[in-house]
């Protein structure tokens, strides 16, 4: 059978659906990636020396109206086709759950864990406690990248992005979420990840070891090669289009 057939036929049959993205999927929404060369205020900038705690110390506006940035960067692009097929695959009372790697990821899924932390979600980088971005900050700084950040309502902290940095640990109630939902789910969709990152990578893994099927869904070739797995080579957006296509065309057995 037809890798894009047997998939088809795999998600039909089953009735817990997690949707795992990494950077791939927002490559289609016009979202900058690290492997992106950067433009404009960033142009002589490495992000990976902007995300960190030591940045931030040692420069908070600078790290602070990068993410400013970045955050009108994601919220001026639309979720794509692969965005928006996560909850038609819940069609025929398929119960999905999106687990994200992206920071930017806000596309209509109801559940979704972001393992990385959000671009929205601003915390104090003193006491941890969410923030919230002023309004005057919500778009992007027209006259450099230096930004001061805004303060903590509680202990005047200054406020940092609720992601997770470089050296950081995953919120660990958001990876519990996400382990369990890799272990109880039939079929893992990988989509757009390139499966080295760890701890992120461990997901579907463990999706695999306790007896789900693993879709991945990449412009490369990413399958370890283990039994219980398929690979779907092709961009994201048309993968993910013709698999609800081929769901929708089915006729629901009796
Ligand atoms: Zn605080």
């Amino acid at each position: 059978m037809e890798p894009m057939n047997r998939a088809a036929e795999i998600i039909w049959n089953a009735k817990r659906i997690v949707c795992f993205s990494g950077a791939g999927i927002s490559a289609a929404s016009g979202i900058h990636t690290y492997q992106d060369t950067l433009t404009g205020l960033w142009a002589d900038l490495d992000p990976r020396a902007l995300d960190s705690a030591s940045a931030f110390r040692e420069n908070p506006k600078l790290v602070w109206g990068w993410y400013l940035w970045r955050r009108q960067n994601a919220s001026s692009a639309q979720p794509n086709a692969a965005h928006l097929a996560f909850p038609k695959l819940g069609s025929s009372g398929r119960i999905v759950s999106v687990i994200t790697q992206n920071v930017d990821e806000r596309a209509g899924s109801n559940c979704v864990l972001h393992l990385h932390g959000s671009l929205c979600t601003p915390k104090c980088f003193a006491c941890h406690r969410p923030g919230t971005l002023p309004e005057q900050q919500m778009a992007v700084p027209v006259d450099g990248a230096l930004v001061e950040p805004p303060r903590c309502g509680r202990c005047n902290g200054k406020l940092r992005p609720g992601v997770v940095w470089y050296g950081e640990d995953l919120p660990s109630d958001v990876w519990k979420s996400a382990i369990a939902l890799a272990k109880s789910c039939d079929v893992l969709i990988s989509v757009g990840t390139s499966g080295i990152v760890t701890p992120a990578a461990d997901i579907p893994r463990l999706a695999l070891l306790s007896g789900a099927t693993v879709i991945h869904v990449n412009t490369e070739h990413v399958s370890t090669g283990a039994e219980n797995e398929l690979m779907l080579v092709g961009k994201a957006t048309e993968v993910l289009t013709d698999l609800c296509a081929m769901l929708s065309n089915k006729v629901k057995p009796l």
